[in-house]
């Protein structure tokens, strides 16, 4: 629970119309669960994140950095602590040349077809990743053969002293899912992206492509974060959950996808616990058939 003054000091940081105390995490994760957040802010520049992440390390409150929570799981007890939504409030989208500069909170749906209506290629994988630039650069999001490393020039954030940085590519260590971004604490403010003069209606017919095998493949009419699990390599994480028998398997509302075994979706009143409860047990059940340890792709927050 947050004292009076730190309640005080963050509507004084940030406005009172961008708070909400006990806020349900359900209403901002592609999963639709999660309990109550102590407060849920919305960030709308770079100074107020700065300020009001320096004040909640000052008072010694936890925060945790929420983009469009299509790869987050939180807890049915909620957060004990501050979210800071980098979301819709900075999401500014600019085009220099071949060069798009988009601020962290920018849906990457969007910034693929601000690419597109400029004619440019090499942002058409990312057309139905539901996720924001922040939270696709950290994870290092891709889909169809692209992957935001491919595309990435440089980054800006702010580092876990407070100070603003540029990172280039090379230094991001991008590798499957993963770049040092995700587990050194930084946050991701603004993205540069490098890209190439392309046909715009050939741009435009990949990108429908895409998204058309998305819907053909995936479970899109149920909430989900996407893919559980990391490709185990040499395998598919779905394909080995099919051959381990538990397509269909359910545990209270949480359902492997009939459609995309590497989904789960939530049949409508899944909680967090079914979730982490059927992840356990494809685990288990894939590493006994099979040896293969799944590692879960999405960010479990406890
Ligand atoms: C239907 C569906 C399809 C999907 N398809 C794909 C796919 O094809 N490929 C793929 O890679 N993923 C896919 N995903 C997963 C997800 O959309 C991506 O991982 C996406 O990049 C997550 O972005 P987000 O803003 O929602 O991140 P969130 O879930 O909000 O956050 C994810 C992680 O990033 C951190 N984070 C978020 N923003 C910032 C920031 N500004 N600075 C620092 N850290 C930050 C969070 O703290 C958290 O650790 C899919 C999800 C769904 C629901």
């Amino acid at each position: 629970m947050l004292s009076r003054t730190v309640k005080d000091t963050i509507i004084e940081y940030v406005s009172e119309k961008n708070v909400l105390f006990d806020e349900d995490l359900s209403k901002h994760t592609s999963f639709k669960i999660g309990g109550p957040a102590d407060a849920f802010v919305e960030i709308e520049s770079i100074e107020q994140l700065t300020k009001l992440s320096e004040y909640l390390d000052r008072v010694e409150e936890k925060y945790y950095i929420l983009g469009n929570g299509s790869n987050t799981l939180f807890s049915d007890r909620g957060y004990e602590g501050v979210i800071l939504h980098i979301g819709g409030g900075f999401s500014g989208i600019t085009v220099s040349g071949i060069r798009i500069i988009a601020k962290a909170g920018a849906a990457l749906a969007k910034v693929s077809k601000t690419a597109q209506e400029h004619s440019l290629t090499g942002l058409e994988f990312a057309a139905g990743i539901p996720g924001t630039v922040g939270g696709g650069v950290v994870m290092n999001a891709g889909a169809y053969g692209g992957e935001m490393s491919f595309v990435v020039d440089t980054v800006k954030a702010i580092s876990p002293k407070g100070e603003e940085i540029e990172l280039e590519n090379k230094s991001l260590e991008f590798g499957y899912r993963y770049s040092i971004l995700r587990h050194r604490g930084y946050v991701v403010t603004e993205v540069s992206f490098n890209l190439k003069e392309g046909d715009k209606d050939e741009i435009r017919a990949r990108m429908d492509d895409f998204n058309s095998r998305r819907r053909e493949k995936q479970p899109l009419e149920y909430p989900s974060a996407g893919s559980v699990f990391k490709r185990p390599e040499g395998h598919f994480a779905g394909q080995l959950i099919m051959e381990a028998g538990m397509r269909g398997f359910q545990i209270g509302g949480a359902r492997v996808s009939d459609k995309h075994c590497g989904f789960i979706i939530n049949t409508g009143h899944a909680s967090a616990e079914d979730v982490t409860e059927l992840i356990d047990e494809i685990q288990f059940r894939v590493r006994d058939r099979f040896g293969i340890l799944l590692e879960p792709e999405i960010e479990i927050v406890r």
